[in-house]
């Protein structure tokens, strides 16, 4: 009986027309259709990836809904909740719109936020982001100060938005960027001709760029740009801005606006009308031109929201009231072990005793909690023991003994 002559199942080469022809269970395949199925493989892949981020008009939350999502995760920060949720649902609903022929074109309304630092900017946009399954980044505008004044840089915070959106370009020109002290790249004084700090409105024009939508040729690897590295052009005008900075001392600011405009009128009323203790709620754009940042960029950032300070009762619902509060992810990790985790109420009380003692804020909570669980972390998974209770002399007890000032520099 003559010997059959191997081919390759899918396209019928023998194994002479091949490099390489796999053995299977009841078949072959070639190194070409290996290939070729690889590429299949691929295309399939970056179809979904790119489905990761899709967003259909359907499934675009209303702003309650959106605003009920960020309630879950965020404690207070009523306002800013509303103005996001509005700013962000009108984003989209601009991206979706058709291109029809009345004239009427919906305008970008990119977002800044001011507000004490810890008080939950970088987590409100971080959380919309989740919701609506757009890509996301985060970067910090001190980078761009150092690099900025070459006024080449800048291109690199869209690097960061490529990366996570595994250079999916049409997904990354939708997605979110969230730029985190942007109130350190403001101009030192409110008069340009006097003291002009040039780096900071250097900065401040390379960022102008991208938040009026160009098209901006991004380093896909980052950092600085040399002549033979492939750019990556990518389209900001659908890319939504979310600008955040503590804008330290701008109370004063906006404290002196305010009576500025009151001299003369109704004095003494106007006084008992605003809440000294909580000005940022009254803040308007004129108050971060006062603080530095060129009117171009303002006028880019439309919506204006505050943070509040968070008080002593925010602090305390921070610590177990969201979904990923801190306590519910010790009590995870806890039950990863079999192990039930419990907490006297009073060592709650205590925490943020602490945290408000040290003026550490909602950023402390963790490492106060992590300083008070350290060692049960340590013993527990290897001994038998099914329950862990926390008291309160327990945790007195742990605090007594810890490096207050590294839980500071946490
Ligand atoms: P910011 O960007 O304003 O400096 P973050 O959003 O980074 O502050 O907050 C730091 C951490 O503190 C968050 O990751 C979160 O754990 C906690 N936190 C701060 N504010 C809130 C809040 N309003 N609700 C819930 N957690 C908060």
């Amino acid at each position: 009986m003559a010997k059959t002559v191997e081919r390759c199942s899918f396209c019928g080469r023998t194994k002479k027309e091949t490099d390489l022809l796999i053995t299977g269970m009841d078949g072959f395949i070639c190194n070409f259709c290996v290939e070729q199925a690889y590429g299949i493989l691929k295309e399939g892949v970056l179809k979904n990836q790119s489905s990761k981020f899709s967003l259909k008009k359907e499934e675009l939350p209303k702003p309650i809904e959106i605003k009920d999502f960020l309630d879950q995760y965020v404690i207070g920060q009523e306002s800013a909740k509303k103005t996001l949720s509005v700013a962000v649902y009108n984003h989209y609903k601009r991206l979706m719109q058709k291109a029809d022929d009345d004239g009427v074109e919906i305008e970008k309304s990119n977002i800044i936020m001011v507000g004490p630092t810890g008080t939950g900017k970088t987590l409100l946009a971080k959380t919309i982001a989740k919701r609506l399954h757009v890509p996301f980044t985060i970067v910090d505008a001190t980078v761009l100060t150092e690099a900025g004044y070459v006024g080449e840089d800048i291109e690199s915070i869209l690097t960061r938005l490529l990366q996570v959106s595994d250079y999916n370009v049409e997904a990354a020109e939708r997605g979110i960027v969230f730029i985190d002290e942007i109130d350190k790249i403001a101009r030192k004084g409110d008069n340009p001709s006097i003291t002009r700090d040039v780096s900071g409105e250097g900065v401040q024009q390379g960022l102008l760029k991208l938040l009026e939508g160009s098209i901006v040729n991004v380093p896909p690897q980052g950092g600085r740009k040399h002549p033979d590295q492939k750019m990556i052009p990518v389209n900001t005008k659908n890319i939504l801005f979310i600008c955040g900075g503590a804008f330290d001392g701008i109370d004063r600011k906006i404290a002196n606006r305010l009576n500025t405009k009151v001299v003369g009128y109704a004095a003494a009323k106007v006084q008992g009308t605003y809440d000294a203790n909580n000005m940022l709620q009254y803040v308007a754009p004129q108050d971060l031109k006062s603080f530095g940042l060129i009117p171009e960029i303002i006028g880019r950032l439309p919506m204006l929201c505050h943070l509040d300070q968070l008080d002593r009762a925010a602090l305390r619902r921070i610590l177990t009231e969201p979904k990923n509060s801190i306590i519910k992810q010790y009590m995870k990790l806890f039950a990863m072990d079999g192990i039930a985790l419990s907490f006297d109420e009073a060592v709650f009380e205590f925490i943020v005793d602490k945290a408000i003692e040290f003026k550490l804020g909602a950023r402390g909570l963790r490492s106060i909690v992590e300083t008070i669980m350290i060692d049960v972390m340590y013993e527990m998974p290897s001994s038998k023991e099914k329950k862990m209770h926390v008291t309160l002399e327990y945790a007195e007890e742990k605090m007594k003994k810890a490096n207050i000032e590294k839980l500071k520099a946490a």
